[in-house]
């Protein structure tokens, strides 16, 4: 069976495991070297990346966890976990570390104070274009955005009106293709299609 782990230092890790199970699959917390080599791809929840980094250093799963991603490991991050798969993050602690397995430049608390928090239909390449798939309820809790998307990332959506209109909130990419991330929080929706979406590349039966 399939074994997905999601890094379980700091954040929403129960939801993220029951979404996951939900797919079935088998779904593990992740805090040790040796649980991470046993997953076939790895979840990075929301929370807060700058206390998230330093606990990858506190446990000695930073250069573990970097080394997999470099090695090809699918991976999703929702979140504080887009913040950290991204290549650059502004308005970030200069000490904050990250992983560095996505092409994307991504802004942390992007939204601003007056809308820290809020939720949005949106349409998601792979998801809502499906025959008869309603749109995706995504829920946004001081969300970053991604500023910018290298040569190879896919935009799988965008805020669709508004004043942030237009703004990459889920993008696809990494050296194998196989890295997602949301700037929204699926695994509070009770809508399991993002982490199916992810499940779907880890087992490599996704419809192109
Ligand atoms: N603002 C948080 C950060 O900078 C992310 C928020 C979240 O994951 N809900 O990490």
């Amino acid at each position: 069976m399939t074994r997905i782990g999601v890094l379980a230092l700091q954040g929403d890790v129960r939801e993220h495991l029951a979404a996951l199970q939900a797919c079935d699959v088998d779904a593990v917390p992740v805090r040790r070297v040796g649980e991470l080599n046993a997953v076939d791809g790895v979840v990075i929840p929301g929370g807060e990346s700058t206390t998230m980094s330093r606990l990858l250093d506190v446990f000695d799963l930073y250069d573990p966890l970097s080394a997999r991603l470099h090695d090809g490991l699918p991976a999703y991050g929702s979140c504080a976990g887009m913040i950290m798969l991204a290549s650059r993050i502004l308005d970030t602690r200069p000490d904050a570390k990250h992983l560095d397995a996505l092409d994307i430049t991504v802004r942390r608390n992007a939204f601003g104070r007056q809308t820290e928090s809020f939720e949005t239909d949106l349409d998601f390449t792979g998801i809502t274009d499906r025959p008869g798939a309603e749109p995706l309820r995504a829920v946004f809790i001081r969300a970053p955005w991604v500023e910018e998307a290298g040569e190879g990332v896919e935009v799988l959506a965008r805020i669709p009106s508004g004043p942030e209109q237009g703004r990459i909130v889920a993008v696809r990419g990494g050296r194998a293709g196989n890295v997602v991330a949301t700037s929204f929080h699926p695994e509070v929706t009770g809508d399991h299609r993002v982490h199916q979406y992810f499940v779907d590349i880890v087992q490599g039966r996704e419809q192109q």
